[in-house]
This record gives C-alpha cells, sequence and structure tokens, in this order.
C-alpha cells in the first residue's frame, strides 16, 4: 500500500477543512486534504448561502465550496479522495488509515457532521424514494406537490423555504410549538403563505410500499395520531459528529464532538479539530473557517518549534 507523506494533513474538505488547507499552504506547508466525497461538505446540501461575511447577494452552496476548492487548490493544496478509518499515534507524528496511508506530523481533524435519523418505520425503506435529508438535492422531484418537513432548527426552516419555491405546500412538524431557528429564518417562514406548521408533533411513520404516500404524526400532548398527506419527507432534526477510530488523547462530548481549546488544540500534540466536527456554541460557515485558519496557524507554530 502507497504512504502519501505531507506535513499537514486535514481530514475532511467542508469549509473549515478548506480553510486550513488555504492557511496551511499559505503558511508554507505541504498540506493535504483527504475528503470522502465532493469537496465543500455540507455546503454542496445547501440551497443559497446569505450570511457569509462579504457576499453581498447570496450564492450558491456550491459555488461557495467550489470557489474555496479553487482557491486552496491554487495555493497548492493537495485533494486525496479516501475514507479514512483509523488515526494512530506514530513515532514521528500520526499515521492515517483508509484505502492508502498517510503520514503526518500534524494533522487536523474536520470530518463535520450528518444528518440524524428518526428512527421511524419506513424511513429507512424508503430513502431515495420520498425521505429525504437533502431539500436541494431532491426538492425537484416534489414540484407543486405537498411535502413535509421534519424539525424547527435553522436547517429545517431554511430547506423548508427553498422547498416552498417549489412544491405546493411545506408541512413544518415540530415537536415544540417554539422553532430553535434564527429569528429572520422564522420570520420569513410564517410569512410564506405555501409553508404551514403543525407544532406539537412527532413523526410516528413514513407511510407507502413504494414511494411515500403519507406522513403518521402524533400530538406530544394528546397521543392524537393523524396522517399528512405529503409525496416528500425531509427531515432536519440536527446532527451527529463524523467520527472514525482515533487511537489518540482525544477528548469528546457524550454524543462525540470533539472538546478543544481556543486554539482548535485536542489534548494530543500535533492534532486539532476544527469546524462543525469541535463542541463549539455556533456551527455556520463563518465560524468553520475561523477554526480552520486558527488551526493551520496552531500547526505552523507547532511545526516550527518541534
Ligand atoms: P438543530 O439546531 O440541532 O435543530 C434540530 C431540530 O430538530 C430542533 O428543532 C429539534 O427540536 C428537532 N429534533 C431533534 N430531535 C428530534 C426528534 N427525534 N424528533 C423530532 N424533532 C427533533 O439542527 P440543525 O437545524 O440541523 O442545525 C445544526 C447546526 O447547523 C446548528 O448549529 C445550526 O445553527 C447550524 N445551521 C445554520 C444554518 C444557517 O445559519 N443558515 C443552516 C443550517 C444549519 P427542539 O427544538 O425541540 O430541540
Amino acid at each position: 500500500m502507497e504512504v502519501i507523506r505531507a506535513e499537514l494533513a486535514v481530514i475532511g474538505a467542508g469549509p473549515a477543512g478548506l480553510a486550513a488547507g488555504i492557511y496551511g499552504c499559505r503558511a508554507g506547508l505541504e498540506t493535504i486534504l483527504i475528503e470522502k466525497g465532493i469537496p465543500g461538505g455540507q455546503m454542496l446540501l445547501t440551497d443559497e448561502i446569505e450570511n457569509y461575511p462579504g457576499l453581498s447577494e447570496s450564492v450558491s452552496g456550491f459555488e461557495l465550496a467550489e470557489r474555496m476548492r479553487a482557491q486552496a487548490q491554487r495555493f497548492g493544496a493537495k485533494f486525496l479522495t479516501d475514507e479514512v478509518k483509523k488515526l494512530t499515534t506514530a513515532q514521528d507524528g500520526f499515521s492515517i488509515e483508509g484505502k492508502n496511508s498517510y503520514t503526518a506530523p500534524a494533522v487536523i481533524l474536520a470530518m463535520g457532521t450528518s444528518y440524524n435519523r428518526l428512527r421511524i418505520s419506513g424511513e429507512a425503506e424508503l430513502t431515495g424514494r420520498g425521505v429525504s435529508y437533502c431539500a436541494t438535492c431532491d426538492g425537484a422531484f416534489f414540484r407543486d406537490q405537498p411535502v413535509a418537513v421534519v424539525g424547527g432548527g435553522d436547517s429545517a426552516i431554511q430547506e423548508a423555504l427553498f422547498l416552498a419555491k417549489l412544491c405546493r405546500k411545506v408541512l413544518v412538524v415540530h415537536r415544540r410549538d417554539k422553532l430553535r431557528a434564527t429569528k429572520i429564518l422564522q420570520d420569513r417562514a410564517m410569512q410564506n403563505p405555501r409553508i404551514e406548521f403543525v407544532w406539537g408533533h412527532l413523526p410516528i411513520a413514513v407511510l407507502g410500499e413504494e414511494e411515500v404516500m403519507g406522513l403518521e404524526v402524533k400530538s406530544v400532548e394528546s397521543g392524537e395520531r393523524r396522517v399528512l398527506d405529503v409525496a416528500g419527507v425531509f427531515i432536519f432534526i440536527g446532527t451527529q459528529p463524523n467520527m472514525f477510530e482515533i487511537q489518540a488523547r482525544v477528548r469528546a462530548t457524550k454524543v462525540g464532538f470533539i472538546i478543544t481549546d481556543q486554539r482548535m488544540a485536542t489534548d494530543e500534540p500535533g492534532l486539532w479539530a476544527v469546524g462543525d466536527i469541535r463542541e463549539k456554541p455556533l456551527r455556520q460557515v463563518a465560524t468553520a473557517v475561523g477554526d480552520g485558519a486558527i488551526a493551520a496557524g496552531e500547526a505552523q507554530q507547532y511545526l516550527e518549534t518541534r
């Protein structure tokens, strides 16, 4: 198996990893970015990004991702497609294993998060046949049809607003009577005539055999059940960290978000964590790139003084 060496290895190429790549290269470090899919992370699943400073007009997440990728490449970042399975400490730094092996004295973990599953009847069976975790990818299949969006956070409301451009009706099913999403998104959703709210309800089953025929929900208060007549169910109920086996001193929260100090350092010298995978108060593109920049700067200093 080929062993690829670098001074700085960044695992994951979402906005945090891409920023680490840009800053790492500009600091003169030979930098590799190992990513299992297309660079961009969750930006790729986002229709419009309008809160990233400097964008006087919103851009698609895909476009912003592509610009960051091209920028990192321009400064010399080397992109490698691989799914990392294991990281261990080695004599001269770290050893990373995927299809190939990599070694680097400095590593930045930037694997991001994935959307949670509801784990209700019909969800897994009908994923790709009406159940989706990406409105930008699948919304067009439900043009002029009614759909449900499950959740009350930024993702759910942002995606509901996107779906409302295409779908006849968007039913937002939320377990409480208050949204968690940012005020500006809430206001837009409340004012959108195609968006309706199903407050205080939990989904209990996605109905249908070959395709989605409805979503059965239950009132949290009364337990009463009813079926929402929808052709698609979009689920945005939070995220979980994308982890692999890490044999190093890395502390994490109960759910698995990596704990760092304000310099993005884990407890293992030479190992940093950035972006959504990190335990942090605000998960945004803007905070992800800040994390990446800090960690790359720290990596440069660490390698200089080592
Ligand atoms: P989130 O903020 O954790 O919200 C998850 C939502 O799902 C909450 O409303 C929660 O209800 C609900 N929920 C959780 N478990 C559930 C269950 N088992 N059944 C039914 N409902 C359930 O997650 P997110 O919206 O994916 O956002 C993740 C992070 O990315 C956040 O930090 C968010 O700010 C950020 N983000 C930002 C933007 C933006 O700025 N435009 C866009 C997307 C994401 P409760 O409210 O009752 O807990």
